[in-house]
């Protein structure tokens, strides 16, 4: 293996998709219906994707970027030809990306998937707990290969071609809050499952105190409490063990940047640099991608490292 870039020697289990060894499930709220909800990962065949399965409508609903119908207050989605929802996929999908699996049915019977304590980690857990299996064939990876880049005034959200050589994504993101307890925080990283499970999966989402009244005003975040987000108060936490991480923040919204990016449908290989964004620039940043033919090409991930060595 000499010469080949370390990313690449060390990514070589990656070269092939992955599915879960066993099923394994979890009940919780959803934190804007409040309804009680069940979750369970069941494995897939090769080629399959993530599909998220509505078992109390008998609806199946691709976990692709196309098929995302709202993104006001989490990632939604939704089939055009029913009224089937599956609402806040983006910490599922972070956890399973974070975790290299490509193919799994996720069963739901409500609206939306189970808050659990508001971050990706319950569901690193669950995998964990399941195990993953290497399948017989290749894993494909969507090649950046021009700058897209979306923007809402000075928020923005971009990919660009990745460092020659290199597989993988790196991310960048920043973001500036009015509540001091946020204020500006910035982090950057390789997104491997290594980094996922350290840097990422642990970090919880957040709201502002004073936007909790008018979201439970408008029938939302009727399941939030302090065991499932952060909230804040100008410059106070008010969660009594207050952060995970001092920039617990940023870790989220990068999460959920990674949770909204694996819905390119394979993972992505090159540059995502974020700053202020949020789920509806992911997504259109996705829709942009997707829609240049010239921007991204699909490539096996096994010919990529042969081509390096
Ligand atoms: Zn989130």
């Amino acid at each position: 293996m000499d010469g080949l870039p370390q990313s690449l020697v060390s990514d070589s289990t990656t070269w092939f998709q992955r599915t879960l060894k066993a099923p394994i499930g979890c009940v919780g709220v959803g934190l804007h219906s409040g309804q009680r909800v069940s979750l369970n990962f069941r494995p897939a065949p090769v080629d399959h994707g993530i599909v998220f399965r509505r078992t109390d409508l008998g609806v199946d609903i691709p976990a692709r970027f196309d098929h995302v119908v709202d993104t006001r207050l989490s990632t939604v989605l939704g089939l055009a030809r029913s009224d089937a929802r599956i609402g806040t996929v983006e910490h599922v999908m972070a956890a399973l990306a974070g975790c290299g699996i490509d193919n799994v049915v996720v069963e739901v019977d409500g609206p939306e998937t189970p808050i659990l304590d508001g971050s990706s980690a319950p569901y690193v857990f669950l995998l964990d707990c399941a195990g993953s299996v290497e399948q017989d064939a290749p894993r494909s990876t969507i090649e950046v290969r021009r700058t897209v880049r979306v923007s809402d005034g000075d928020a923005f959200v971009e990919l660009r071609p990745g460092n020659p050589g290199s597989a993988g994504l790196d991310m960048a993101l920043s973001i500036d809050f009015a509540a001091v307890a946020i204020g500006r925080q910035a982090l950057s990283l390789r997104l491997t499952p290594d980094s996922f499970r350290q840097e990422l999966a642990r970090a919880r989402t957040f709201t502002l105190a004073e936007e909790i009244e008018q979201m439970r005003a408008a029938g939302l975040a009727q399941g939030g409490s302090l065991d499932n987000a952060v909230v804040v108060d100008q410059a106070r936490v008010l969660n009594p063990a207050g952060l995970r991480m001092p920039d617990e923040f940023a870790r989220h919204k990068l999460l959920d940047a990674v949770g909204d990016m694996a819905l390119a449908g394979a993972p992505l290989h090159g540059r995502f640099i974020a700053h202020r964004s949020g789920h509806a620039l992911n997504n259109r940043l996705l829709r942009a991608l997707f829609a240049d033919a010239s921007a991204w090409r699909e490539i096996s991930a096994a010919p990529l490292a042969v081509a390096a060595a």
